[in-house]
């Protein structure tokens, strides 16, 4: 099933119009939502509408909250989320975080006790397109767990990404580096779960610790769990992103024994202006060298060449432009999601 994205953005803003969003709010949401979907994304586009429903009608989200400066360092600044929506709360921060960049030359920001804020790179992407480079550590509080510790068996974690985007120059797209420290992402092994496949191998555990992929072992208890990607070293990555984005925002960590509601996030970010670096001199040359250079290897596969972070996203948008594909499963939960708010789906 294809649907227009143009189609499926308005839909989605309607749903949370009649969830009661300003229409601007709504606006963001919908786009983002769209865009993940777009750059490939699934787990983090419009199939987690049903999600958002629920977690607003447990009282855990709430419409039109704007997010609350706690503290004002210049350098530094720290904001609640206010249990808004994260994609509008988030959007507004960097903005402001942003603009502080340009005049302070570096920002630590720090956004606690926001509810899910998707897809971290599109915060990376907005900064990038004010010539800014930023670096960002996210954890997630949820009620249940997902991601077992290097040597662990059970979850403890979530899937907490972290995301490097560095814009490149005037005529080069920039860098975007934005993934989980999980081996999947969890809303993938919900998929292959839906779909009635196997799970990659060596991403999952049982709940014994023992490799597995059957993806049901993450739904069921006794519940197993997704692995840290990279063994020793991405299981390290998860568990900073984990202190940063949840003990040093200051919004908790998995850890704690009262979990909010919903599914919280911890953004520590670090947000600086290249050019106070290295001048308005090479730097963008020298970095134009080194992707000619480390694209020119000879692909091993002559069907999937060298790529840099950011590319397959940008691709698979091209591809999706005149379509999103969706599944069908996905779409019964949406289309039941929005008649539940009172919006009728959009014949595709
Ligand atoms: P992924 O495993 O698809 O990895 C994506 C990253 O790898 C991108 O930077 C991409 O450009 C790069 N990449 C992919 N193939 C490449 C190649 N051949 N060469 C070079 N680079 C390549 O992503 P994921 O772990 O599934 O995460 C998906 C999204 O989920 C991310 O946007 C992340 O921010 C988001 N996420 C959000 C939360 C949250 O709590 N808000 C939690 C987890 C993940």
């Amino acid at each position: 099933m294809f649907i227009d994205p143009a189609c499926l953005q308005a839909f989605v803003s309607d749903i949370f119009v009649a969830a009661g969003s300003a229409r601007e709010e709504a606006g963001e949401i919908a786009e983002h939502l769209v865009v993940s979907n777009l750059k490939g994304h699934d787990s983090h586009g419009v199939g987690l509408i049903p999600a958002y429903l629920l977690h607003l009608r447990q009282g855990a989200v709430f419409p039109n909250r704007k997010p609350k400066l706690v503290s004002d360092l210049g350098a530094i600044v720290v904001h609640d989320g206010d249990s808004g929506y994260g994609q509008p709360i988030a959007n507004a921060v960097f903005a402001m975080v942003g603009e502080r960049a340009l005049t302070t030359g570096v920002v630590v920001s720090a956004l606690r006790n926001v509810q899910h804020v998707g897809r971290i790179g599109a915060y990376g992407e907005q900064l990038a397109k004010k010539g800014l480079l930023s670096i960002h550590f996210v954890n997630a509080v949820y009620a249940q767990a997902c991601v077992a510790p290097f040597r662990g068996s059970d979850a403890r974690l979530m899937t907490n990404p972290i995301c490097i985007v560095a814009p490149i120059g005037p005529d080069r797209p920039p860098i975007v580096l934005d993934f989980a420290t999980s081996a999947i992402a969890l809303g993938k092994v919900r998929v292959a779960m839906n779909k009635g496949v196997e799970a990659p191998p060596d991403t999952l555990v049982d709940h014994k610790g023992q490799a597995t992929r059957d993806p049901r072992q993450l739904f069921v208890d006794p519940r197993g769990a997704i692995l840290p990607f990279g063994l020793h070293k991405g299981w390290g990555l998860a568990l900073v992103a984990e202190m940063f984005g949840g003990a040093l925002a200051g919004g908790g960590t998995q850890a704690s024994p009262d979990k909010p509601k919903g599914l919280v996030n911890g953004l520590f970010s670090i947000v600086i202006d290249q050019k106070r670096v290295i001048g308005d001199g090479g730097y963008f040359a020298d970095v134009a060298e080194l992707i000619d250079y480390v694209k020119a290897s000879p692909a091993a596969d002559p069907a999937a060449p060298v790529l840099v972070p950011g590319e397959p996203e940008r691709a698979i948008a091209a591809e999706r432009a005149a379509g999103l594909p969706i599944d069908e499963t996905t779409w019964r939960e949406i289309v039941a999601a929005a008649q539940s708010a009172g919006v009728a789906a959009p014949a595709i």
